[in-house]
């Protein structure tokens, strides 16, 4: 064997002997299975958030401090925002509809469908929660009615499900605490009255927020 090839034979020992002692394949291979276990994770979609209606977001850039939320039933078989509007303009004489949303039961609007009343875009006021101390329901509770008359029939599932989601919304938008969600009926300073009807479950309702 000439000078030079041993040397080749040698050089390609040595190379290949480096190869095998260090053992890099090995690792490469397990450092490779991590990476792309990872970036299959990253790659999965992210978990869905519920999509907040735009027009829940008040229109107007002015945002009352609300603390409250009551609940009515609008104590009728059917109904929407603009009959309960003609109504409590032309019965009552009131600037309109004296709640914040309505949530319809598949009679006059969609079921499940949430208004968002003239109340609630221009933060005014509301209309719904009459003779309370300084009237502060009115001016410091979110004031929603579901369209039904809950002492004969209950809420529709898709009416309680569009409840809890505004008022998941109302909550995390205005740090209002459970013990906050009232029923008109439980209102503190409320007059006497039924609403919002036997067959609706404060407890229900709070079981599911
Ligand atoms: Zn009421």
């Amino acid at each position: 064997m000439s000078r030079g090839i041993f040397l080749f034979y040698s050089c390609l020992l040595i190379l290949g002997g480096c190869i095998y002692k260090d053992e890099p394949m090995p690792k490469i291979m397990h450092d490779y299975g991590l990476s792309s276990s990872v970036s299959k994770e990253l790659v999965k979609p992210a978990k869905t958030l519920p999509v907040i209606p735009k027009d829940w977001w008040p229109s107007s850039k002015f945002e009352r401090k609300w603390i409250a939320i009551v609940i009515h039933h609008s104590g009728t078989k059917n109904g929407s925002l603009a009959i309960f509007d003609k109504w409590h303009k032309e019965g009552n004489h009131w600037e309109g509809v004296g709640y914040d949303f309505v949530i319809g039961n598949g009679t006059n609007t969609n079921n499940g469908e949430v208004e968002v009343t003239f109340r609630w875009n221009d933060q005014k006021v509301g209309a719904h929660c009459g003779g309370t101390y300084r009237n502060w329901a009115n001016k410091e509770a979110i004031g929603i009615c579901l369209v039904g008359n809950f002492n004969k029939t209950s809420p529709t599932g898709r009416q309680l499900a569009s409840l809890v989601k505004l008022i998941r919304f109302l909550q995390s938008r205005y740090g209002i605490s459970e013990s906050r969600i009232y029923g008109h009926n439980t209102t503190p300073g409320a007059r006497a009255t039924d609403c919002p009807g036997k067959k609706f479950s404060m407890a229900k309702l709070k079981s599911t927020l």
